[in-house]
């Protein structure tokens, strides 16, 4: 719903949510609605049915599968990974169509760095087929080629560990352009100039250094220099545990953004469970190295088939629990 909400000495009649809603009707606007059970929640809408379905539908038309047939943007066959002779993911099929966002959930320990680091190349050490727009990648970092490189970025966990305190977030920025695009200087500085103000940084942030930033300014630097070379799918490795839980919000919110703007795909990798909801169209559910559960958010989330993404659910802190 978009603009503020009023003020409370002036709420309407009716909904307050009305006259900025557009579903609103009369009935709305008469007298505040009575509360309903939807999904085993209280709903104080007239239309919670209509306005939900409306909502899933609106979601798939602008994120779903690419109706042109186009492959989709990561796919993972039987995927199993080790180190040494340690296997510690195991047979994973996992799908990212083009302009989706997927989320990879599970507890610590559940292989899912792991599975995004065979993703971008980092780890060698894995069996089945990893397919990018269709094109089958190979395992080690070397042997892709440049174009992949380039349009497959991942943004790391820790911004306080991942930028390179040597360096001012301009060169930091400018730094794939050079490698991957061989950009003249003066190009590089204005596209790094132009990413950061993508990410809501101002062009004064060229010249400062990692340390004098915040942990949430540090990780809109990182997003800016994956997104810098044009990537069209972006991995996000828990790129919000590091920080504190208002900086999250907005940083969630930030790549909601970046993601429908510039119809990017991303696998999203987290362990918390309430941010999944706010960030991705479908989740896959990981344990132990094996997927348990995948589908749509709504369903994994509301009606989970696997009693271990029940239990992950029974552990999402909730308001009414913190209110009691
Ligand atoms: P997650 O990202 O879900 O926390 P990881 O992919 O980091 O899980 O880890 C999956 C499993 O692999 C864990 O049991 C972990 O101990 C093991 N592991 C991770 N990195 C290494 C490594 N470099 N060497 C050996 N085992 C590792």
């Amino acid at each position: 719903i978009p603009g503020h909400a009023v003020s409370p000495g002036r709420r309407p009649p009716g909904c307050s949510f009305a006259p900025r809603c557009t579903f609103a009707i009369d009935e709305c606007r008469a007298a505040p609605p009575a509360p309903v059970l939807v999904d085993d929640r209280q709903v104080r809408c007239v239309r919670a049915l209509e306005v939900r379905s409306a909502a899933v539908a609106a979601r798939a038309a602008v994120t779903g599968p690419a109706a042109d047939g186009r492959p989709p943007a990561l796919s993972l066959r039987a995927v199993s990974a080790s180190y040494g002779h340690e296997r510690v993911v195991t047979d994973v099929d996992l799908e990212v169509p083009p302009n989706w966002c997927v989320a990879l959930v599970g507890e610590s320990g559940s292989g899912k760095t792991t599975l995004a680091r065979c993703v971008v190349g980092l780890h060698a050490n894995w069996t089945g087929e990893i397919t990018f727009s269709g094109t089958p990648l190979p395992a080690k970092l070397r042997d892709r080629p440049e174009e992949a490189l380039r349009r497959i970025q991942y943004v790391f966990q820790n911004p306080y560990t991942s930028l390179n305190p040597r360096k001012t977030v301009g060169q930091i920025v400018a730094q794939p352009l050079e490698q991957m695009l061989g950009l003249p200087y003066r190009e590089r500085t204005e596209r790094a100039a132009r990413a950061l103000e993508d990410v809501s940084l101002s062009r004064d942030f060229l010249s400062r250094y990692p340390d004098q930033l915040s942990g949430g300014e540090r990780q809109r630097v990182a997003i800016a220099r994956a997104l810098v070379v044009e990537p069209s799918l972006l991995i996000c490795d828990e790129v919000t545990s590091a920080l504190d839980v208002s900086v999250q919000a907005v940083i969630v919110e930030e790549l909601r953004r970046l993601q429908r703007e510039r119809h990017l795909a991303m696998l999203f990798i987290t362990h918390n469970l309430a941010l999944v909801r706010s960030v991705a169209q479908h989740a896959v559910v990981l344990r132990d190295g094996t997927v348990v559960e995948s589908g749509p958010v709504e369903q994994v989330l509301e009606r989970p088939a696997d009693p271990y993404t029940a239990k992950l659910m029974a552990d999402v802190p909730r308001l009414e629990a913190a209110g009691a």
